[in-house]
């Protein structure tokens, strides 16, 4: 069996106390040896210093950083500019997204999908960077339709991508389904199951109806019956996420990717039990 990549998620702090509290994170993270830390970006630029100074502290950590880019609401010479500052500081990895403008925002800049973007960096910057790009096996909430959106991935793919994470789930047929679609029109890249430690309920549920993805009948309603007992939630999303990256493993996900929320805790939990330490 080839190797497992896994790699973990962070938004960039806001306070002081927020980049104190990603360093201690961090710390216990990196113990669990991931192949990167990403970082995510704000659309039309909104953390693009937070992310730029999160993603440097990384590497003087000793641990490899991939930015999040998205591209949504800029100008080739805005992203032009950060791709070389990146390039400048050594880092070899990026996330390359669309990304979403807020509500209201009226330009969407120079480039429309994200498809654009990866053929811009590969342009400007030839093999320097490894790019991932985001895949939705529940499909992405504006598609006109499934068969397109496959399409539309590919289009990420044939433009110079090397690797996917996927919007976070919970149902491994949705995934399964996908890689077989993709498998179908020859998407070879390894496409890593992004995975959502559950944490809160309510949070969650607002979130995976905004970014399409489902929350199955039996577990919203298993997680509703526990009100307002975070840790009888947290207790049973343990198991249920515990037996999807088994299952994911199993058959042969290429690895994972968590959406660590800036929280060491469930994350190293998972870790522990899926045997990866
Ligand atoms: P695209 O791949 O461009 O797809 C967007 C939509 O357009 C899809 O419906 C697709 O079917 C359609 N489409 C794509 N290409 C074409 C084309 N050429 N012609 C016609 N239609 C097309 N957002 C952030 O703002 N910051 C982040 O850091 C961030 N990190 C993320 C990380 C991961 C792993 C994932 C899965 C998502 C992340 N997002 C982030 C959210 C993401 O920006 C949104 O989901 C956004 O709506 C789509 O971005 P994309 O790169 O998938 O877009």
């Amino acid at each position: 069996m080839a190797e497992h990549t896994f790699s973990m998620e962070f938004f960039p702090p806001k306070s002081p106390e927020g980049a104190a509290k990603l360093r201690e994170t961090r710390r216990q993270l990196a113990q669990l040896k991931p192949k990167f830390f990403s970082v995510t970006f704000g659309a039309g630029g909104s953390t693009r210093d937070r992310t730029l100074e999160t993603v440097v502290e990384i590497q003087g950590e000793g641990v490899a950083a991939a930015p999040h880019l998205s591209c949504i609401g800029s100008t080739q010479e805005n992203i032009r500019q950060i791709l070389h500052t990146y390039k400048s500081h050594g880092i070899r990895h990026i996330v390359a997204l669309r990304g979403d403008l807020p509500s209201g925002e009226g330009d969407p800049g120079e480039f429309r999908y994200a498809n654009e973007l990866v053929e811009f960096i590969r342009k400007e910057t030839g093999d320097w960077f490894q790019i991932e790009v985001a895949a939705y096996p529940e499909m992405h909430p504006q598609a006109r339709n499934y068969e397109q959106d496959v399409l539309n991935f590919k289009r990420k793919v044939d433009a110079g991508a090397n690797a996917a994470i996927t919007q976070y789930f919970f149902n491994a047929d949705a995934y399964f389904h996908f890689r077989d679609e993709c498998q179908a029109r020859a998407i070879n890249i390894p496409i890593v199951p992004g995975i959502m430690p559950i944490s809160n309920y309510g949070q969650l549920a607002r979130f995976s109806a905004m970014c399409g993805a489902e929350i199955p009948r039996w577990l919203a309603k298993k997680l509703e019956s526990y009100y307002d007992d975070n840790a009888s939630i947290k207790a049973f999303g343990l198991d249920v996420m515990t037996q999807l990256c088994d299952r994911l493993l199993t058959n042969e996900a290429p690895g994972l990717h968590f959406y660590t929320l800036n929280q060491a805790g469930l994350t190293s939990t998972l870790w522990q039990r899926l045997g990866l330490a």
